[in-house]
């Protein structure tokens, strides 16, 4: 199939998109407290062919800060510098540059600014702080349009080419207006529809008075809250709305809500393209283009949206996020080379908690900045020598393909018959499967490589790692769960578990061992795994029940926008579930739950219970190396040797890392980025502060 479709340049106003490739706003938390970052972030997208970048949401007011959040903040003069960055750094490479204006109404607690906050009517702010927000007042409305004007006007002396007014993902006042269920007001901006989209229709002819004849002026709209009848759908006034404002954007950018729902991981929405049945109204509506989202990373998929006349541009956040090089590879014919997304949002995890933005398939994302990393390209290695990379799961798979392209000749030895480590375990789980991803990325590229030699079925010792002789040595081993129940609540481990009593770990299962009855999942670990093998063993018939010493199922996955569907979908699977309680006794034939709170006890008869609770680096065969390494090596704080280049008088004993769960359990995304950073940085000399990375420093000017 040809893809030049998606390379035919687009109008959008008075601007034109050099291709139909479209990152739409999202957030990475560098946003205003990391500027430089930031517009190292969305250039390396322009980069990789992407035609418009857009920011992330950006504060234009005060009275609407979301701090603690780090989004953008456009709120005066002094903002611009900083934005100038961004637009300079994506023009270089010919994009053009978007800006989200927002005002988040009862979504924003004010935190920094410390004003009250303001919304359509009077209500709690809607993220569990004790603080309503006031009903805006007539003169604040008007306030609120000028801002958006002001904000407008920043933002193309800024440089911005597309300036976006935003009712999404029920965070913005535009919404918040919009919708039956916050509007209460009895004036002309409450009540009748018309009068529900009048301040919106009103923002958007006056941003496009202000710098319509420069900027192509963009709305973002949710057309489906998907909660029925109380919420926005398709069927009842999103059609409406956007039949009344139809030709006034000059682009519509188009999704659903909220942002669970938008940014929907794979386990609960597989498919791409899944937001198609919700928006492909619109385009039947207007002739302005439309963007939307749907995790594209197929070019025929992308292709088919645009000749069916669903989509004009192709919108990604996680599909650009996992490969900011997406577009070119489509154009150079190098589909295999694509980072696929895997859907498992710990991007989104990110921003959630506040941190930089990082990707389990992209370990760069986030990090061109800091530490000079780029998706595409490797820095030449500056030692000799071969490398021995042991373990062929996700932090081994990446160090030696990172490795391999740095030009070192490079031995990846696995002990299994297959390659991916737990990716190989956890992508046979319910809704997991992308996850394979992670692996196939990898193992496409390292089959293919000159430098690299892949060995299967060897499972090494000490001796044998010596004995070759190599000089670089990386052990990425793994970990196996722990069967004593060691974990946040229990930091010894359970300490009554009858001789006899039946105690898997997730280990058990994947090793296919025979599970009947009545099991109980103890999750102390909180991520998805203990629920999702609580579907699995319910799937296969055994009564399930989860006990959690957290008040909620797999709690950590709040942060990656899924606990809640979780939580529903064990209860309709008829899983039992046991809240804030944790595990004190393992007998033959039942357990002992403890209420966290008041320490009451419970008995639940069970066949077995399954340990989640944490895990054990496998780092003996690390141990054993040590005694072997040269005392040249110094390893520093940040995890990298601190010994002499190469030289005449190199050093003959290797030098040797511990890489990924090895060194310390933790998320796939985690363990890929050991595995590129030791990679990347093993043979750099210097400390972390004397330039390994760069940091973005606060300026003492007031
Ligand atoms: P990580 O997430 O850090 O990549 P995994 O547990 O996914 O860790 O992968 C570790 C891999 O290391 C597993 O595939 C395991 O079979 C392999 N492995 C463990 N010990 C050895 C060894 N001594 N020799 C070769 N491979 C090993
Ligand atoms: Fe996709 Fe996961 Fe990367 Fe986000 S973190 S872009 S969901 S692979």
């Amino acid at each position: 199939m040809s893809y030049d479709l998606l390379f035919e340049p687009v109008r959008i106003g008075p601007v034109t998109a050099p291709n139909r490739f479209f990152q739409v706003p999202h957030c990475n938390s560098l946003g205003h407290a990391h500027p430089r970052a930031e517009a190292a972030n969305r250039a390396i997208k322009a980069e990789g062919g992407w035609g418009v970048i857009c920011t992330q949401e950006v504060e234009i007011h005060p009275s609407a800060d979301i701090s603690p959040a780090i989004e953008g903040r456009l709120w005066d003069q002094r903002d611009i510098p900083a934005h100038q960055l961004m637009t300079d750094s994506v023009h270089k490479h010919g994009a053009l540059a978007g800006i989200e204006l927002c005002y988040n109404g009862h979504h924003a607690p004010n935190l920094y600014s410390r004003v009250a906050p303001m919304s359509v009517s009077a209500m709690p702010v809607d993220s569990n702080y004790p603080q309503q927000a006031r009903a805006m007042s007539l003169a604040d409305i008007k306030s609120l349009r000028q801002w958006h004007v002001d904000a407008a006007k920043r933002a193309m002396e800024a440089g911005y080419d597309i300036i976006y007014a935003y009712a999404g993902h029920d965070m913005s006042s535009l919404m918040h207006f919009m919708l039956q269920r916050y509007n209460r007001r009895t004036d002309q901006y409450g009540g009748s529809l018309e009068n529900r989209v009048r301040l919106t229709r009103e923002i958007l002819e006056s941003i496009k008075d202000a710098v319509g004849h420069r900027c192509a002026v963009a709305f973002r709209f949710a057309v489906d809250e998907k909660i029925g009848a109380e919420g926005m759908r398709p069927e009842a006034e999103a059609t409406d709305i956007v039949s009344m404002l139809a030709e006034l954007p000059d682009l519509w950018d188009v999704n659903v809500s909220d942002w669970s729902n938008d940014s929907a991981t794979a386990r609960f929405e597989p498919q791409e393209g899944y937001q198609e049945d919700s928006i492909r109204f619109v385009k039947q509506l207007t002739t302005r283009p439309v963007v939307g989202v749907g995790r594209f990373t197929s070019a025929d998929k992308m292709v088919s949206q645009v000749k069916r006349g669903v989509l004009d541009l192709i919108g990604a956040a996680r599909p650009s996020i996992a490969d900011p090089f997406l577009p070119s590879k489509i154009k150079n014919g190098e589909l295999e080379l694509i980072r696929e997304c895997i859907g498992c949002n710990i991007c989104v995890a990110c921003d959630n908690i506040v941190s930089p933005i990082r990707c389990t398939q992209n370990p760069t994302m986030g990090e061109e900045w800091k530490r000079g990393w780029h998706p595409e390209k490797a820095k030449a290695g500056r030692k000799k020598g071969e490398a021995l990379v042991v373990g062929g799961g996700p932090a081994g798979l990446e160090c030696a393909l990172q490795l391999s392209k740095r030009g070192y000749p490079v031995m990846l030895a696995e002990a299994g018959s297959d390659w991916g480590g737990r990716l190989l375990n956890e992508s046979k789980l319910p809704g997991l499967a992308s996850y394979i991803r992670v692996r196939d990325y990898r193992l496409y590229q390292l089959e293919r490589s000159a430098n690299v030699q892949l060995l299967a079925e060897n499972t090494l010792t000490a001796e044998d790692i010596l004995d070759t002789g190599i000089q670089h040595l990386f052990i990425a081993t793994g970990s196996t769960w722990r069967r004593d129940g060691r974990g946040r609540e229990h930091p010894e481990g359970v300490s009554m578990i009858e001789n006899g009593a039946r105690v898997l770990t997730p280990d058990d299962i994947y090793a296919g061992v025979a599970v009947t009855g009545h099991v109980v999942v103890y999750d102390d670990d909180h991520y998805y795994l203990g629920g999702v093998l609580a579907e699995q063993l319910r799937q296969r018939g055994c009564e399930v029940t989860l006990v959690t010493p957290s008040p909620m199922v797999s709690a950590w996955t709040e942060h990656t926008l899924e606990q809640s569907k979780i939580q529903a979908r064990l209860i309709k699977l008829g899983i039992n579930i046991v809240t804030t309680h944790s595990l004190r006794k393992i007998a033959l034939d039942h357990c002992e739950l403890s209420c966290i709170y008041s320490e009451a006890h419970q008995s639940i008869h069970c066949d077995a219970v399954l340990m989640v609770t944490s895990r054990q680096s496998e780092d003996q065969l690390y141990r054993d190396l040590s005694p072997a390494i040269s005392s040249a090596n110094d390893v520093s704080h940040d995890g990298l040797t601190d010994g002499p280049d190469d030289g005449p008088n190199d050093r003959k004993k290797p030098d040797v890392f511990c890489i990924g769960d090895c060194e310390a359990p933790s998320t796939v995304a985690a363990a890929v980025y050991s595995g590129h950073h030791c990679a990347s940085e093993f043979d750099r000399i210097g400390t972390v502060d004397e330039g390994l990375y760069r940091r973005e420093m606060i300026s003492l000017e007031s």
